[in-house]
């Protein structure tokens, strides 16, 4: 079902005291109001268990930042999907470009952890993007589709029903540089004409699609104007509740 929804991303940031005063700073920060779209938060693996009892879960999501890609077993340092779900957590960010770049995760490996998120009952919030080069010289259409297809398309329309999708351009992530409102549109709506062509129109137009990449209080309401834009994944201003606060305005 397609939503608006504000999620943040801490990536790693905050140790647990830190981490559960955030997120308790975000609960209280939303007490007195019913927000205009989903709100999520999404943080390392150490503070779920503590951060889900904590938040007003009619209000609130919590998810995890990665899974592995096996079920459990001999894989030391991994955490698998089930014991994200076991945390009360109900979404996983999956295919972050910092996973991508930093730990060489391919569509074969994502592909296998949608598969265990999904199987687990896990929301995936699955990210795509270009790098720069690849902007500049105009393939983003063609790596946003690839990365898309490689990973998902195994999927059922059913079970595709089920992925939030985030474009995040590599180039804006981290830098200040935010995609302009109609570069973002113009790729939305290409992401939804990819899985239209995949899945069909409903399916597609049941997707929600956010976008990451320096988004906050001061640009969220323009990026989430447009039409395929139906929310945020938030960085660097989902690390003070106030300003996280701002961007969940934008709605
Ligand atoms: P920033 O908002 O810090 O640019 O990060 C975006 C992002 O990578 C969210 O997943």
């Amino acid at each position: 079902m397609r939503k608006n929804i504000v999620a943040g991303n801490w990536k790693m940031n905050k140790n647990l005291q830190e981490g559960i005063q955030l997120a308790k700073d975000v609960n209280a920060i939303l007490a007195n109001e019913t927000p205009n779209c989903d709100v999520i938060i999404c943080t390392p693996f150490i503070h779920l268990a503590s951060v889900t009892p904590l938040v007003d879960a009619s209000k609130i999501g919590v998810g995890a930042e990665d899974c592995a890609d096996k079920e459990s077993g001999a894989y030391t340092g991994e955490v698998s999907a089930s014991m994200v779900a076991s945390t009360g957590a109900k979404y996983v960010i999956l295919g972050h470009s910092e996973r991508r770049a930093y730990y060489h995760e391919t569509s074969a490996t994502l592909k296998d952890k949608v598969n265990l998120a999904l199987a687990n009952g896990l929301t995936p919030i699955f990210c795509v993007g270009e790098v720069l080069e690849e902007r500049e010289s105009n393939k983003q259409n063609e790596i946003v589709k690839s990365q898309l297809a490689e990973a998902l398309f195994e999927l059922s329309a059913e079970e595709f029903g089920k992925l939030v999708i985030a474009y995040e351009p590599v180039w804006a992530i981290g830098t200040g540089k935010t995609a302009s409102s109609a570069q973002a549109q113009e790729m939305h709506a290409f992401i939804r004409s990819v899985i239209a062509d995949k899945y069909g129109k409903d399916v597609a137009n049941n997707t929600s699609i956010l976008y990451g990449g320096s988004c906050k209080a001061s640009n969220a309401k323009e990026l989430f104007a447009n039409p395929d834009v139906d929310g945020g994944l938030i960085g660097g201003a989902s690390l003070k509740a106030e300003d996280f606060k701002g961007v969940i305005d934008g709605f």
